[in-house]
């Protein structure tokens, strides 16, 4: 199987490739880069990729597939096809599953449906403690064995500074990064939007940003005592993406993730109660927001995730102190990323693919993906960059439908996923 991807812009940070170039995939691997005008190989499949970008495939280190136990949210298989049809060629799945992702079995259940769905790649990412309760560690290294590439108890952060050291040297022994989602539940428990003026406005209880910064920072001290890695999700004050920015400086193995709604809205989106704007963590203020915007632009961050996080409609349409965390991101990802960040110039094109792919293939140590070197992978995502579409919320391959973005207009989208050498998703 040799499929020829010609015309394209090819944009590669890992070989400092940013010209035109035909990339050659053969047998699922990179078989060579070719320059415009030679002959195209005998028995390949061209894919035109004229006025497109070509970059090496697209990586959401944070994605919830729901799958064991909540399949009418969301399945691997439903989750992967909403992947490819956002240009991401793989996806890490969180832990937070019935059961739990804490055991060797539960790891190689999902791998095995991935497999069957045959979309992207999903890398499972196991709990920290077991059945996410904070208290006994998790069986990290059966569990690595398995294939988990990280540790998290995303939404259920653990709780006491004690049990994250150990965490940590335990991780650390098994090259593991550990993910952490910064809340401090002691002042966060209870809120359900951003603490501040809109909070008060629309009478709903806030979660101070504080309740990030103080995790984020206990963290960083943490990486700095135990000399592990330290991934923190979806940063969204100033407070912790300051504590990373210093953990940098210091030379630790800190490193960090933004999701697209924490630069795309603020919380005056909050106003109407439309549960689809509540997720954890909240929507932040304008300062919060300009924070994300410097962080991006120098360096601070490393990755763009979109903490996908499907529900059934029914629990969305609860009230909004009683309906659940968190939105779908998957197929709006990418759009937002183009429209407010590339081309408000917060940030390139060869950033955005730094973003995307290649930080997120180094966080997760994750071989021969995040390049376009001979030998890696043949995961592409195909990107045009002027495409102006409108997400209609009906037509998600998701099983869910909560996003804040029904009807938004974008410029800039994923044109096609190519997993393997095989092309999973065309517009
Ligand atoms: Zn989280």
């Amino acid at each position: 199987m040799k499929l020829l991807i010609a015309n394209g812009h090819l944009i590669d940070p890992t070989q400092g490739l940013n010209s035109g170039k035909n990339l050659l995939i053969e047998d699922g691997r990179v078989a060579g880069l070719l320059s415009p005008g030679e002959a195209v190989p005998e028995g390949a499949e061209v894919f035109d990729a004229t006025g497109l970008i070509v970059a090496p495939g697209f990586i959401d280190m944070h994605v919830h597939l729901r799958e064991p136990g909540h399949e009418y949210k969301e399945t691997i298989e439903s989750g992967t096809a909403a992947a490819v049809a956002g240009g991401w060629t793989s996806v890490c799945a969180m832990p937070n599953t019935d059961p739990v992702n804490d055991s060797p079995a539960v790891t190689r259940f999902i791998i095995e449906q991935a497999e069957r769905a045959s979309l992207a790649n999903v890398f499972p990412i196991g709990a920290i403690t077991k059945g996410s309760t904070g208290e006994e560690l998790s069986e990290m290294g059966e569990m690595k064995a398995a294939g988990i590439v990280a540790v998290s108890d995303d939404g259920r952060p653990v709780p006491a500074a004690g049990t994250m050291r150990r965490a940590m040297e335990y991780a650390r022994g098994f090259g593991l990064p550990v993910v952490d989602h910064c809340e401090d539940k002691s002042l966060a428990a209870g809120g359900v939007m951003h603490e501040g003026r809109w909070s008060l406005i629309l009478g709903l209880k806030g979660m101070p940003a504080t309740a990030e910064v103080m995790d984020a920072v206990r963290d960083c001290a943490l990486a700095e005592l135990t000399r592990a890695h330290v991934h923190l999700a979806h940063v969204s004050t100033r407070g912790a993406i300051d504590a990373v920015r210093r953990a940098k400086k210091e030379g630790l193995s800190v490193t960090c993730e933004v999701a697209p709604h924490h630069w795309a809205l603020g919380d005056e989106a909050v106003e109407g109660y439309d549960t689809n704007t509540k997720m954890s963590p909240p929507l932040r203020s304008r300062d919060h927001i300009e924070a994300i915007m410097e962080a991006l632009t120098d360096g601070t961050i490393d990755a763009i995730a979109t903490d996908h996080a499907p529900h059934h409609s029914d629990e969305k349409a609860l009230e909004y102190d009683r309906a659940p965390f968190g939105i779908t991101g998957l197929e709006t990802g990418v759009g937002l990323a183009f429209d407010r960040l590339v081309h408000k110039g917060v940030i390139d094109l060869k950033r955005l693919v730094e973003l995307c792919s290649v930080n997120p293939a180094k966080i997760f140590n994750l071989e021969n993906r995040g390049t376009l070197r001979v030998g890696a992978w043949g995961d592409v995502t195909i990107l045009d960059p002027e495409l102006t579409w409108t997400f209609d919320v009906s037509k998600s391959k998701s099983k869910s439908r909560n996003t804040p973005f029904d009807g938004l207009a974008l410029r800039g989208a994923a044109a096609a996923t190519i997993v393997a050498g095989r092309i999973v998703f065309e517009r």
